[in-house]
């Protein structure tokens, strides 16, 4: 694995593989597992690295955070292997790819929260179109603590305070040194 392109396309080569034929269920499987595991897995470690921690600096929990997000992703193989096995179209799966395919930023941003120091300043980037809360929470600089806080990371599935529940989140959040955002946080979703 070399990254979030690199994740792209084994992802999408699994979904078009089954879906054309030449995959098994059963290489489908194995090989979604494989992907989800060294994708994720690298995504996070890109996040510690940017938090300044390299691998082998993980503790424990930093190292269990991302067997869960690894786990996360792959109690849902067998349902995208069934939806695809039944689709009459290729294109709709791809856009359902793009859900898992986005989680390597998203499994990236919330490393950051556990690895980086709790002072360091985050800002959240949403793109043009998101969902309303993306949309109020776009350009907010945060300390890392402040982010721990509120309990809110880009394209983290499920996410009771984001409208679009972060299955459909495009943002993203990086290290800044821009300003604190003054005021009140605000009210999500
Ligand atoms: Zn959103």
């Amino acid at each position: 694995m070399a990254g979030a392109k690199t994740y792209r396309m084994a992802i999408r080569n699994a979904v078009r593989g089954l879906w054309r034929g030449y995959l098994s269920y059963e290489q489908f499987f194995s090989i979604m597992l494989l992907a989800t595991e060294q994708g994720i897995t690298e995504a996070a470690y890109t996040g510690a690295r940017n938090c300044g921690i390299i691998p082998s600096e993980l503790d424990y929990i930093q190292q269990r955070a991302i067997l869960n997000m690894v786990l996360r992703e792959q109690q849902w193989i067998n349902g995208f292997a069934e939806a695809i096995e039944q689709s009459e179209k290729l294109t709709p799966m791809f856009k359902r790819a793009d859900i898992w395919i986005g989680r390597f930023e998203g499994a990236r941003d919330e490393m950051m929260l556990l690895t980086c120091d709790g002072a360091v300043r985050l800002k959240w980037i949403a793109p043009k179109g998101e969902c309303p809360s993306c949309a109020k929470l776009d350009g907010q600089v945060r300390t890392v603590e402040y982010w721990r806080m509120v309990g809110v990371s880009p394209r983290e599935h499920d996410n009771k305070l984001l409208a679009c529940g972060g299955w459909k989140c495009h943002c993203t959040r990086i290290i800044t040194d821009e300003p604190l955002s003054k005021g009140k946080f605000p009210s999500l979703p």
